[in-house]
């Protein structure tokens, strides 16, 4: 999958539209199309890389601050009693959009999935 054909790099591009809760120079975070959850965020570097497994120590920096805001954006959006931080990595992982993102999943429960 090339950038030009990653639907998170169309994203970030503005090609496609997407319903976006965060963003700054190397970061987007916007609603999943399909939620799981009450409040389901997805969080996107904004460079493209396909999993966890393609970080380098040059990401270090952006997958903390990533982590750090989760619960900052978790609470923003409403999830006031806990979230839930997942990131599925290769076949096995469940992973269907192949460049790098964390979900982040709260509101109150029942949860449809996960
Ligand atoms: P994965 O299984 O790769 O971790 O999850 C990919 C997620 O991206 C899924 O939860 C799916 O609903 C979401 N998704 C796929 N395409 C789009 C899209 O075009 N826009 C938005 N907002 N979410 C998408
Ligand atoms: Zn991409």
């Amino acid at each position: 999958m090339s950038d030009a054909d990653c639907i998170f790099c169309r994203i970030v591009r503005g090609e496609l539209p997407s319903k976006k809760a965060y963003e700054d120079d190397e970061l987007i975070v916007f609603h999943d199309i399909n939620p799981a959850a009450p409040v389901h965020l997805l969080m996107v570097p904004k460079e493209h890389f396909a999993t966890l497994a393609d970080a380098r120590a040059e990401h270090e920096r952006l997958l903390g601050k990533m982590l750090l805001l989760a619960p900052r954006l978790a609470r923003e959006q409403g999830a006031t009693n806990g979230f839930r931080v997942v990131a599925n990595n290769g076949p096995d992982g469940g992973q269907e959009v192949y460049h790098l993102h964390l979900h982040v999943l709260g509101g109150p429960r029942p949860w449809k999935r996960l």
